[in-house]
């Protein structure tokens, strides 16, 4: 088999996603993990959620961190927002590029954000607006895109059904989420057809969480079919309040090593996502669950040449 060469685009969540459900950390912490996560080479990261502090705490500090980021030129900064009073909020922050997040199930949707799946979906016109006034960028995120924690399987037309109303509303891009780490390769494809041909020529990336040990198989199934862009926190830290039972995202490091050993570039240096995922462990005073953290990359030979 020929390695395949087009490279992926990684998108870097610990600050966000993987601090979301911990202990929080005074916001100088916050900003020593975004340095060792920018030195990975990471050209995106998800930085932090202006959602209530009083949902998720460990976010409060979500102006303190956006009035740092010019600090890392190299790296597009974004946020992710659960409606317009934290979008206008993000905007004010400087942060331009935003998620918003969408439930495909009515659970979940209340249960994070206090309202139904379509109400939050009748609420994508109003944020794309609000954000293109501001010049910015939305992606809308479609979260439970395979099952729910209190509703059950997600029906897989109900995920292209929310990317087309998301295209028709004003998204500029989207983003399918396993929130609660449930699916399985056939599964991804399934789903990403789907939306493919609801939001046919969008920019889609695909957001796992490793809960049940299929992260990397969906991964790479997306990879064949096409998909580029994938959110992974180092260490692989992560999980929603919301959903029960949640675990951490795909680890950056697992990610980037399955991809560069194949020949496709990602941008990242393994060594410095391990040094970042070992400063998170620091910060956070907890092992992390990456297993290529524990075992550490393929061996190299001492003398071998440095390409
Ligand atoms: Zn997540």
């Amino acid at each position: 088999m020929t390695a395949p060469t087009v490279g992926v685009d990684i998108r870097e969540v610990d600050p966000r996603d993987g601090l979301q459900i911990e202990t929080p950390i005074p916001t100088a912490a916050k900003l020593e993990l975004v340095d060792a996560l920018a030195a990975t080479g990471v050209r995106r990261m998800e930085v932090t959620s202006f959602v209530s502090p009083r949902a998720i705490p460990a976010l409060a500090d979500a102006e303190a961190v956006a009035a740092h980021l010019d600090r890392w030129p190299r790296v597009t900064f974004s946020a992710l927002v659960a409606g317009l009073g934290g979008a206008r909020r993000a905007l004010a922050a400087g942060l331009t590029r935003l998620e918003y997040v969408v439930s495909a199930s009515d659970g979940h949707s209340r249960a994070n954000v206090g309202r139904g799946s379509a109400e939050s979906i009748a609420l994508i016109a109003p944020v794309a607006e609000l954000v293109h006034q501001a010049g910015g960028h939305l992606e809308v995120i479609i979260a439970i895109a395979f099952d729910c924690p209190f509703d059950g399987p997600t029906p897989p037309e109900r995920v292209s059904e929310i990317a087309r109303r998301a295209v028709l509303s004003g998204a500029d891009s989207l983003s399918v989420a396993d929130t609660i780490g449930t699916a399985t390769p056939v599964r991804v494809c399934d789903v990403l057809t789907r939306v493919r041909s609801a939001a046919p020529g969008m920019d889609l990336g695909l957001h796992l969480h490793d809960t049940r040990g299929q992260g990397l198989a969906n991964a790479w199934a997306a990879y064949t079919l096409g998909i580029r862009q994938f959110d992974a926190s180092v260490g692989g830290l992560g999980g929603c309040p919301f959903a029960p039972g949640a675990s951490g995202n795909i680890a950056t490091e697992e990610l980037a090593y399955m991809f560069e050993d194949g020949g496709i570039a990602t941008g990242i240096d393994l060594d410095k996502t391990l040094s970042a995922a070992r400063v998170a462990e620091r910060l956070l005073d907890k092992p992390l669950g990456s297993g290529l953290l524990r075992a550490g990359g393929r061996p190299v030979p001492a003398t071998a040449a440095a390409d």
